[in-house]
């Protein structure tokens, strides 16, 4: 166990400082509570017999930590059920490990000691079609007590979305994944791609047919949906999305996605990066979020008196999103290496402004064809990359739309075109570095509030300690050393 650039953290227990979920409202209680254990037991005993039935022999239990790494801890099949009634140990000071398995600490968390305990999530259980033999299931962070654990991201995603159905409201998302695939060699090595085809090019779908094929189709026996898959403009790049569905799900489905990817292009002799930039100064890899309003099967983002028929909810929503886009960026643009990402003229959403189809913009409403807008009709996120935790960027956007709804809040004019060939200073381009996104975040009450004090420190303790680690470094050095930790 490494500690670099950022201290170990105390080796006294840590005290257990102000609680996220004192004063958790009857809904959000309800959304985070553990079921009773007889319940988990039961329940799990028929997931195995399922399991059994696919060839299952392990379970990877997934939690996604504050600087947008995926860990995990798996247990045999026939540990599941145990799993399902105890938890599975893992260590708070996983939510101040850094990318690069450093572990700085915070004023609520670091340091050896203390144990969580991780439950897999036994209605999002799933076995992996690229990984013969595995299922997978996200996991949520509880005491040994069995109290929630006020850093479990997952837990605070299902808060955000309980606070939204106290108020009547559901949500629709959709995380776009976006990759790079290269020849697996060493990971200090340049890439090597395996297609030279152009951008967006047949050619390039050509040249990796059977292995586009098997991210299909495994993505297909996974019961996932997709929508679309294409080549994206740089290098060896690709983006895949999937229907939409229920925040939680959203961001369960978007680490299954990225795994699945990952596991198809190992068998591919492949590599894929999900993270910001591949190669210093190319067009990078965006986790662009995708979200609907809904009240009573009714899509608040159509049939409204607001620009593009947005209802005044959507619009108080969505407004309050715009304005918290600079503090968003510390949940949605985990890395530092995501600042040299999000530039103009990289259809990175780089520009604090919204617009109807507006690629530029990082908030891009989207109305799809005339007739089906009804159901189509959503915002896009555009400047959030997959570095992020996407638990976190869920709840986080939801918070800080709740907030702008509740405050009735209007969206300024709407930005048309090109943004960077605007009158310089019209339109506020956002943070262009961690440390501007982490004072535009502790400024905010919204999301303090919303995430907890300890949620709310950890994730600053993690960026504070990436934002210095990476200070002085030239681009080609940051994206050499963040490249493959995503
Ligand atoms: N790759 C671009 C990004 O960094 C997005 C391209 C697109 O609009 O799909 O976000
Ligand atoms: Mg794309």
């Amino acid at each position: 166990m490494t500690t670099g650039t950022a201290p170990a953290g105390p080796t006294a227990p840590v005290p257990a400082g102000p609680s996220a979920l004192a004063g958790l409202s009857a809904g959000a209680a309800a959304a985070v509570a553990l079921p009773p254990r007889a319940e988990r037991a039961a329940r799990a005993e028929a997931v195995v017999d399922r399991l059994r039935t696919a060839a299952v022999e392990a379970v990877a239990v997934t939690w996604v930590d504050n600087a947008g790494v995926t860990r995990v801890k798996a247990v045999p099949l026939g540990g599941l059920t145990h799993a399902a009634q105890w938890g599975v140990g893992a260590a708070p000071c996983f939510d101040v490990f850094l990318a690069d398995d450093t572990i700085t600490s915070g004023p609520l968390v670091g340091g050896p000691t203390g144990d969580l305990r991780l439950y897999p999530d036994l209605d999002r259980i799933v076995p992996l079609a690229a990984q013969p033999g595995w299922a997978w299931a996200p996991g949520d962070r509880y005491t040994q007590g069995g109290a929630p654990h006020p850093g479990c991201q997952r837990l605070f995603a299902r808060r955000a979305q309980a606070a939204a159905a106290e108020r009547g409201l559901s949500l629709k998302a959709g995380i776009e994944v976006e990759w790079v695939v290269a020849l697996a060699g060493a990971p200090q090595e340049e890439p090597r791609y395996p297609t030279h085809g152009p951008a967006y090019g047949m050619h390039r779908l050509t040249d990796l047919s059977d292995y586009l094929r098997d991210v299909l189709r495994a993505l297909g026996a996974q019961g996932l949906s997709v929508l679309q898959i294409h080549p994206e403009y740089s290098p060896g790049q690709f983006e895949v999305s999937v229907a939409p569905e229920g925040p939680v799900g959203a961001a369960d489905t978007s680490v299954l996605v990225r795994h699945t990817v990952r596991a198809v292009s190992a068998r591919y002799g492949l590599r894929a990066s999900f993270a910001p930039v591949v190669e210093a100064g190319a067009v990078g890899n965006g986790g662009h979020l995708h979200l609907s309003l809904w009240r009573g099967g009714h899509n608040l983002g159509h049939g409204g008196p607001g620009p593009h028929g947005l209802t005044p909810e959507a619009e108080g929503f969505l407004a309050g999103v715009l304005d918290a886009l600079p503090e968003l960026l510390v949940l949605g643009c985990s890395s530092p290496a995501g600042y040299l990402r999000l530039v103009p003229s990289h259809w990175a959403g780089a520009y604090q402004c919204w617009g109807l189809e507006n690629r530029e913009a990082a908030l891009r409403l989207v109305t799809g064809s005339t007739g089906e807008r009804a159901a189509a009709a959503n915002a896009e996120v555009k400047c959030f990359d997959a570095s992020a935790n996407p638990y976190l960027a869920v709840g986080a956007v939801i918070a800080a739309g709740l907030a702008g709804l509740d405050q009735r809040r209007a969206l300024p004019p709407e930005f048309t075109g090109d943004p960077a060939a605007a009158e310089p200073g019209t339109v506020p381009r956002l943070p262009g570095s961690p440390a501007e996104a982490v004072a535009a975040y502790e400024r905010s009450a919204v999301l303090r509030e919303a995430l907890g004090e300890p949620l709310y420190q950890a994730v600053l303790a993690v960026r504070r300690a990436e934002g210095e680690q990476y200070a002085t470094a030239t681009p080609e050095e940051l994206v050499a050393a963040t490249r493959w930790r995503y």
